[in-house]
């Protein structure tokens, strides 16, 4: 998938069992994608988001335990 952002960066979730770090993706009814756990871009953008029910969920927590007080 191209990260969300807007940056265009590709993001390789890796899906495929035994790989690590990887993501579990479930599909709902109507077909809309879930995403779990969370998708966190650690370099770049650095991006942190869910993906829900096909929807982009943003977590705008991550600056939070970076700042330097
Ligand atoms: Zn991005």
């Amino acid at each position: 998938m191209i990260c969300p952002c807007g940056c265009g960066r590709r993001l390789e979730l890796m899906l495929l069992k035994g790989v690590k770090p990887r993501w579990d993706l479930d599909v709902d009814q109507h077909d809309f994608p879930t995403l779990y756990p969370s998708v966190w871009v650690a370099d770049g953008c650095r991006s942190h988001f869910f993906l829900r029910s096909g929807r982009i969920d943003w977590c705008n927590d991550y600056p939070s335990h970076e700042t330097v007080s």
